[in-house]
């Protein structure tokens, strides 16, 4: 590999700032980048190039061992395979940023942006009774997610130091693996893609940086949800890496049910038994609601099956907030067991309506 002068590359002086180099190597960048220049390989190949040396020179210790050695000292690198910079510091997270990630995400190199990732998502389950969710609710629950570690302050490294690319595949995430006559591109075992290691991982995280911790995050219910719905907290998930942003918490929930009612949506369905008497002469009586004890009227003559609603005593629906409908299912009650008593006077009303008992 021919000796490259990265400073020349970048058109910066050998005594540059690292502000002047980022200024540098931002401007050639925003000219060069493929996605500016399709199909045009002169770009391509010039924009890996500046980017090797943007690499190499943004890195105190790297632009050290360049002045000192000159870029035999990384020779095994081609070019692009050099990654863990920070894009988004460089282009402040602009829009600049998603036509990187369209170009990272098309030649399979996966991981180019290895410093800054977003967290993991985690779940969490909350499992609720059908009385609690009449109303809006904000709940703590307890959740296990992935926190800075305080040890190495996140860089996985015992010392602080910054990672290193990787000596088993120069930084490019892939090995060669040999298999007959032929070799295949494989993720590298040693940096799992990242193209980025640490030579001295942290004990406490072994080298990842985070570990997890339980914390406490407030979550609001609203009124009505149903089993098994999700619900999103944005960026309350693992904490991301090297200022990336944290993933979400998806809260599942679980609606226990306690009451006798069935629910269908917002509508809630019982049942209230009554006595034969009470069927024919009609009249008030007691049930049960989300509440406490409600009176309501059954009519004179009323059948079983007969369905008795209760407005507004349901559940709120999710979007309208608005209460459903109770209904109430009646039940003609049978004596199983009568009495001496209960059975002369039933014989009696067969005879009235002249049927044989
Ligand atoms: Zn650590
Ligand atoms: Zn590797």
């Amino acid at each position: 590999m021919a000796e490259k002068d990265y400073y020349q590359i970048l058109g910066v002086p050998r005594n540059a700032s690292q502000e002047e180099i980022k200024k540098a190597y931002r401007k050639l960048a925003m000219q060069y980048h493929p996605d500016r220049n399709p199909g045009n390989k002169e770009a391509e190949e010039k924009f890996k190039e500046i980017t090797e040396a943007y690499e190499i020179l943004s890195d105190p210790e790297k632009r050290r061992m360049y002045d000192q050695y000159g870029s035999a000292a990384f020779g095994q690198q081609g070019g692009f395979g050099a990654g863990g910079f920070d894009f988004e510091d460089i282009f402040g997270g602009g829009g600049f940023e998603d036509i990187f990630a369209s170009f990272f995400g098309g030649g399979g190199r996966r991981s180019r942006r290895s410093s800054a990732n977003r967290g993991g998502d985690i779940r969490a389950d909350l499992t609720l009774d059908m009385r609690d969710i009449l109303e809006e609710k904000t709940l703590k629950i307890k959740v296990r997610r992935k926190e800075t570690c305080e040890v190495c302050h996140g860089t996985g490294s015992r010392s602080g130091n910054q990672s290193t690319t990787c000596p088993t595949c120069g930084g490019t995430g892939a090995v060669r693996v040999a298999q007959g006559f032929f070799s295949i591109s494989t993720t590298c075992p040693q940096c799992h893609g990242t193209g980025r290691v640490i030579s001295d991982p942290c004990s406490v995280c072994r080298g990842e940086g985070a570990i997890e911790k339980e914390s406490v995050i407030s979550v609001r219910v609203p009124a009505g949800i149903d089993d098994g719905m999700k619900l999103r907290v944005a960026g309350e998930g693992d904490i991301g890496r090297n200022g990336g942003p944290r993933g979400d918490l998806y809260v599942v929930i679980h609606v226990r049910n306690t009451t006798d009612f069935r629910r269908e949506g917002a509508d809630l369905y019982g049942k209230v038994y009554i006595s034969f008497p009470r069927a024919v002469f009609g009249g008030v009586v007691e049930v049960d609601t989300l509440v406490g004890k409600k009176k309501i009227s059954i009519p004179a003559g009323v059948q079983s099956g007969h369905m008795i609603r209760l407005r507004h005593e349901g559940l709120p629906d999710i979007r309208t907030g608005e209460r459903g409908d109770l209904y109430f299912e009646v039940i003609v009650k049978i004596p199983k067991n009568p009495s001496f008593r209960e059975k002369e006077i039933l014989r009696e009303y067969a005879r009235v309506i002249g049927e044989e008992v």
